[in-house]
């Protein structure tokens, strides 16, 4: 069986929505929230309250190449121009759409990926604004660029969906197999490569659909299913590359550094959308579940939808049950102080978790067990790294791998102290960027004074 070393196996929970078909859902106050940056370089709205906007319009880029544009996702009117509670507790700028209800659109029109040319296509994923859906958010045209040198010669299509809770992507493959296989097929031409689409063992069962398909499209030659072992954190990318490959992306590294590129089953939706019918990544699905849901589901959504605008209805809540709201998995995403945050491109899942489900003791000191180093998959040291942090060390925490660190919470679920490893984790990783960005301020000012004219004090 292919796997990885080290890794944990918590309770699946995916039993509540697996069996629950995609559902289509609108926001019930007929508005969106879109965050103006969903990925890349930050974006510059380019409409204006009050506009008038059609569903896959342009509302935000950047010139950047390390960007993704922006579309609206409902047709209707700019409401607003304003910060909002997002993802990670943060509030940033968010363009606010009102529908008109007639679901005008403006798409791009449909391109023929396989007669195109590969710099084309790439503009057109670009154009799509199609970034990683699994929650990095990483420009899709980006990864399809690798660096001069670097050859992609797999494609892997991430179905490990390993943390528990979340169904979606088992629900996409299952219900619309043929758009992902489209999607893959098209990345592999763009990339020249060889796919593989990756499942864990509890996802066997769609197997011979996903084997149909590909047999129906004469694809055989070129892409092929491998089962991996149902484990936590599977779907991490450089898990997924040693289990199928047996490759180690480096430290810092990226797959392109070993020959591959990793897509998630969302983003081949959206890449065979953005070709044969030209729309923009504006909709995705999600799964919203958790104890505290009367009946967890499956939906799909324009992005923008507040999580709030889908209470009570389609999304049921059990009264006085809700003890905990995450935005992702209950690994890897962020608790929120409350549901009136936007579905966002890489919002694979909402959770509303009860008491008995939230894990919340007291942290006390590490006794220095060792079980973090033995479970983390990245072979990292997250006690050394701790320690590091407390001790306000942050050469020494990025030495012991800070900035490899995947965030996947499994040597914080392993810990029989409670310590709040992740959560410091993040923290040390922000100050390691700020330190990164001061220093760089400080370089470029440097180089400024040293290019200004002398004899004027570099005044102008
Ligand atoms: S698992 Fe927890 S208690 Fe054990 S060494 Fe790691 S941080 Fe310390
Ligand atoms: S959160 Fe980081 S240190 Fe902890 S197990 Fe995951 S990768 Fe390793």
């Amino acid at each position: 069986m292919h796997t990885f070393k080290g890794g944990i196996f918590p309770p699946e929970r995916k039993e509540l929505s697996r069996d629950c078909a995609i559902e289509e859902a609108f926001p019930s106050s007929k508005t969106v929230t879109i965050p103006v940056t969903m990925g890349g370089a930050p974006n510059t709205p380019v409409v204006k309250v009050g506009d008038a906007v059609a569903k896959g319009q342009l509302i935000a880029k950047s010139d950047k190449f390390m960007s993704a544009p922006v579309h609206a996702s409902i047709s209707g009117t700019v409401k607003k121009i304003e910060t909002h509670l997002v993802t990670a507790n943060t509030e940033v700028p968010c363009i606010v759409i009102e529908s008109d209800g007639s679901d005008r659109t403006d798409y791009m029109p449909p391109l023929d990926p396989f007669t195109c040319d590969t710099k084309d296509a790439i503009e057109r994923v670009r154009d799509a604004g199609i970034v990683g859906m699994g929650g990095a958010s990483f420009p899709a045209h980006v990864k399809m660029s690798p660096p001069p040198g670097k050859e992609v010669e797999f494609v892997l299509l991430n179905a490990a969906e390993c943390e528990p809770y979340l169904t979606i992507d088992e629900r996409t493959l299952a219900e619309q197999t043929e758009k992902v296989i489209d999607g893959l097929a098209i990345e592999l031409k763009i990339m020249g490569a060889h796919g593989i689409v990756v499942l864990e063992t509890n996802k066997k069962y769609i197997a011979p659909a996903i084997q149909a398909e590909i047999d129906k499209k004469g694809y055989g030659d070129d892409m092929e299913i491998c089962l991996v072992k149902t484990k936590y954190p599977q779907g991490a990318e450089k898990n997924i590359t040693k289990a199928v490959l047996n490759r180690e992306i480096p430290a810092g590294g990226l797959p392109a550094d070993v020959g591959c590129m990793i897509s998630n089953v969302g983003t081949a939706c959206a890449v065979s959308d953005a070709f044969r019918l030209g729309k923009p990544l504006i909709e995705r699905g999600l799964t919203i579940s958790g104890g505290a849901c009367v009946t967890p589901k499956n939906l799909h959504v324009p992005i923008g939808t507040l999580v709030g605008d889908l209470i009570p209805s389609p999304v049921q809540l059990k009264n006085g049950e809700v003890c905990k709201i995450i935005s992702g998995g209950p690994m890897m995403g962020f608790a929120m102080t409350n549901a009136n945050f936007p579905v966002q491109k890489g919002t694979s899942g909402v959770l509303f978790l009860t008491k008995k489900e939230t894990y919340v003791t007291d942290e006390s000191p590490c006794i220095g067990c060792g079980r973090c180093v033995a479970a983390c998959s990245l072979r990292l040291t997250p006690v050394m790294i701790i320690r590091s942090l407390k001790s306000g060390d942050l050469e020494a925490a990025k030495n012991y791998g800070l900035m490899d660190c995947c965030e996947c919470g499994t040597c914080a679920y392993v810990c029989p102290a409670n310590v709040r490893l992740v959560q410091r984790f993040r923290l040390g990783k922000a100050a390691v960027r700020a330190q990164m960005a001061a220093a760089k301020a400080a370089a470029d000012a440097e180089k400024a004074k040293a290019a200004a004219p002398a004899g004027d004090g570099g005044k102008q």
